[in-house]
């Protein structure tokens, strides 16, 4: 009888999110012309960071935008309430570094309390993670990403300029002790600087329940670092078999692009996102607002829609909506960068937040 009702409790509970999907769906307007559905909107809210990462701060430095050229809270919350309305409900807050722009508490709050928004995350360097973790907990983000290429604190001032891996691994064990969950390690892999290190990341699914993502290095925008520092996730998942077998974990309605495993006995899992080597764009469900109002419906292409302008225009949200769907309707059926070549984008991975 118990399993009975457990199994009708599950079947149950799985029809109404199902139904509730289905009826999202249904009703979005964000659907492509090769039908995808473009529930997931990633905004960065600031051109700045407070780290120098070798492989996203570009060559030649571009002059930081002016408060005034960044999207107010009040024009992004408003963007997303319109995104809303169309069909999205996914959120991302990135930047630059978030955690650096002043008032993101109060941001972070209103945003929690836009309804039709199940989920809402958070990526971060982890620098200023402990000092605002009780204020991200209190305006109700569960989910975070922290960006961590090395657990090295020498490596990591070679990468990042800044010799604060202390702090950072301070956040990120406090943010576990605290109940965030999943705690998302992301790690851009970059052969000859940190393919030493793989095995020390996925180590760390034995103690704690973190997700380790290794992600492919896209190289783009003028960045300082050179194509030939890419290496492949099938070249990674190799290396990692010395610890064991890497047992696929099956996906989960909201997951994103990453390719899932764990070990076996781990507590947490082993991700992989190949946007070279495997691309996923016949599944993205992405949409980019950067932090000058710019929405760009592919990472990797320059095409944008000028969401800053339309909005200091007094444009009204139905002629604000046309805007997104004419970037909708833009999202290409897939990116140029391959294995063997970098498309020259000048779109820089620190402005528009990965
Ligand atoms: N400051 C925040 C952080 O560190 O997570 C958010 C912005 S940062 C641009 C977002 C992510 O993009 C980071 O995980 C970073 O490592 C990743 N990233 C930057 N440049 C990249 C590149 N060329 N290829 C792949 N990932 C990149």
């Amino acid at each position: 009888m118990q399993s009975y009702c457990a199994a009708l409790h599950i079947t149950h509970s799985f029809f109404e999110y199902s139904m509730e999907n289905l009826s999202k769906l249904l009703n979005s307007k964000l659907i492509d012309k090769h039908n995808r559905h473009l529930n997931y909107l990633r905004i960065s809210i600031t051109d700045r960071c407070n780290l120098q990462c070798s492989y996203c701060i570009p060559r030649n430095l571009i002059p930081k935008l002016r408060h005034r050229e960044i999207l107010s809270y009040e024009e992004i919350l408003r963007l997303i309430r319109i995104g809303v309305s169309l069909g999205i409900s996914k959120v991302r807050i990135t930047g630059g570094e978030p955690l650096v722009r002043k008032g993101v508490h109060g941001f972070l709050e209103e945003l929690t309390k836009i309804n039709g928004l199940s989920d809402i995350s958070l990526t971060t360097n982890g620098v200023f993670l402990k000092d605002n973790l009780e204020m991200i907990k209190a305006a109700g983000i569960k989910r975070i990403n922290v960006s961590l290429d090395t657990l090295n604190r020498q490596r990591f001032k070679e990468i990042t300029g800044h010799d604060v891996f202390n702090q950072v691994w301070g956040g990120i064990e406090l943010a576990h002790k605290m109940g965030f969950d999943p705690i998302k390690l992301n790690v851009v892999v970059l052969k000859g600087i940190n393919d030493d290190e793989f095995i020390d990341f996925a180590r760390l699914t034995f103690s704690y329940p973190f997700h380790i993502r290794f992600i492919e290095y896209m190289p783009m925008g003028n960045s300082r670092m050179m194509a030939d520092r890419q290496m492949f996730a099938p070249e990674i998942k190799n290396r990692l078999s010395a610890l064991g077998k890497l047992i696929p974990v099956a996906r989960g309605i909201n997951d994103g692009p990453a390719e899932r495993f764990k070990f076996e006995d781990a507590k947490g899992e082993i991700g992989f996102i190949c946007p070279i080597s495997q691309h996923f764009c016949n599944t993205c469900n992405r949409l980019r607002l950067t932090a000058s109002g710019q929405l760009r419906p592919c990472l990797l292409s320059d095409y944008q829609e000028d969401l800053k302008v339309a909005l200091r225009k007094g444009y009204s949200d139905n002629k604000l909506a046309e805007i997104i769907l004419k970037a909708v309707r833009h999202k290409p059926s897939q990116h140029n960068l391959s294995m063997n070549s970098s498309a020259g984008l000048s779109g820089q991975m620190h402005a528009i937040g990965g």
